[in-house]
């Protein structure tokens, strides 16, 4: 009795304790608020302040992009710079911290002389999680005034060089009215000089519509090289502004309809997964469908070849690198195609297991979703064709409606065989109902050879319809 009686008056005390407290807080927290000390919190007791956008890519499918300077260098090195950009008529924007340009205003005004922008690189070579609210705020602060100072102008934008979101970064930007907070699609380098070879294959990787190219100009030497691979998509720069004006506003996945259709399952009791190879019919019908993930100027080249044509495809993507170009997967369903899973790193799904299957596969299924904005089509196929009972039945488990296999791997990404080799190799193995797969990867076959595989096929009349044509 006396013990129950104890742990009531403990209780009560407890209570009154924790609701006083509350209400102590309560009140602070109304001071605090009516002298605007205090944010305001959302439910998850997290700040509810409002913070800028962040922009690395911006959501359009036009096929422009910018160019920002993480730096700015001695008067001497910019005009070379300044040089090498009037030479090819490349409108940039150099981001600068407040040291770089106390100590090289020269360099500054002749980058407004001109025409070019010059924006806020507070936290030029600065560990960003070492700032508090307070550094952040005052070195923001610090470098606007002096951007005004020589500009005449009110800064608009602060670079950021992390992938990471950092909130008071967001939140001073958004106190001081700026327009939001730059990050990169791509960094340019110069890594390797004497590797031709690997810088151009960088530049044609950086090529994205609507992307922001981020350069240190110490690398400046890797312009004529990134403009030959402009100039292979015909693609234009225009200053940061006017690209972020073309932004149509992309919606977070959680809000695109249909992107909860794949979820990861750990339950895979009786669940029965559909694979399908190739299609039962007497029609003389393929589909042709590609894997992988490449640069905008192969990916283009296949599409165009699809579009003479008037073939639909099946595009099974592999997630990793989207994030650099996920206007390019937009484009492919805006072209008319179909977009489906092929993971994010490409591994063999039989030699990991099940959970990590999943997770890896719903990291892609988010990239994929984000990027092309819509749900896309519910199938999965397996990097390498490789696939067993259980991985099949992890994916399955996931909502996707098929495994996508198919019957004839063309062998276009194989560099031993020519041009005949693949075309035979698809023509000897064709038969109604057959799924061929052919990649869009850089530095392979494919564009090369797609439009006689495709005339060969139709010489031997055969029609080409989607997966999903066939799969309902
Ligand atoms: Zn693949």
């Amino acid at each position: 009795m006396r013990k129950n009686l104890f742990l009531v008056l403990t209780g009560l005390i407890l209570v009154i304790l924790t609701g006083c407290g509350r209400t102590i807080a309560e009140t602070e927290k109304d001071v605090l608020k009516s002298t605007n000390l205090i944010e305001e919190t959302n439910a998850e007791g997290k700040p509810n302040r409002k913070l800028a956008d962040t922009y690395d890519v911006v959501y359009t499918l036009d096929e422009v992009m910018t160019l920002v300077f993480e730096q700015i260098l001695p008067v001497d090195e910019t005009i070379q710079l300044l040089d090498m950009l009037d030479k090819y008529e490349i409108k940039a924007t150099f981001f600068g911290s407040s040291e770089q340009l106390e100590m090289n205003p020269e360099a500054a005004e002749e980058i407004i002389k001109r025409g070019y922008q010059i924006e806020n690189h507070a936290f030029y070579e600065m560990d960003l999680k070492e700032l508090d609210y307070d550094d952040v705020y005052r070195l923001i602060k610090e470098t606007n005034d002096i951007i005004e100072t020589i500009t005449g102008q009110q800064a608009k934008y602060v670079y950021v060089n992390s992938k990471k979101e950092y909130d008071d970064i967001h939140a001073v930007a958004d106190e001081f009215a700026m327009s939001g907070v730059i990050n990169y699609s791509s960094k340019i380098n110069f890594s390797d000089p004497e590797d031709e070879r690997k810088i151009r294959e960088e530049m044609r990787n950086a090529i994205a519509r609507g992307g922001i190219l981020a350069m240190n100009p110490d690398h400046m030497n890797a312009i004529p090289y990134l403009m030959e691979a402009v100039d292979e998509v015909d693609y234009n720069f225009v200053l940061l502004d006017d690209l972020i004006d073309l932004d149509q506003g992309r919606k977070p996945f959680a809000e695109i309809p249909g992107a909860d259709a794949i979820q990861v399952n750990p339950n895979m009791e009786g669940i029965e997964p559909f694979l399908h190879y190739q299609e039962k019919t007497d029609r003389r019908e393929v589909a042709l469908t590609f894997d992988d993930w490449a640069s905008e100027a192969v990916v283009l080249e296949v599409l165009d070849i699809l579009d003479k044509y008037n073939i639909q495809s099946t595009f099974y993507l592999k997630a990793k690198t989207i994030h650099k170009n996920p206007n390019l997967a937009r484009l492919l369903i805006e072209r008319g195609h179909e977009v489906a899973n092929h993971t994010y790193s490409h591994l063999d799904s039989t030699t990991i297991s099940p959970e990590e299957l999943q997770n890896d596969v719903y990291k892609a299924h988010k990239i994929i979703t984000e990027a092309i904005q819509e749900q896309p089509t519910l199938y999965f196929r397996p990097p390498f064709g490789r696939i067993d009972d259980q991985s099949a039945q992890a994916i399955a488990a996931m909502g996707f409606q098929a495994l996508g296999m198919y019957d004839i791997s063309s062998y276009d990404w194989n560099s031993e065989y020519s041009k005949e080799d693949v075309i035979n190799r698809v023509m000897t193995n064709v038969q109604p109902g057959s799924v061929i797969v052919m990649h869009i990867l850089n530095d392979i076959h494919t564009p090369g050879v797609l439009e006689d595989v495709i005339l060969s096929l139709q010489a031997e009349g055969y029609e080409f319809v989607l997966t999903s044509d066939w799969i309902e």
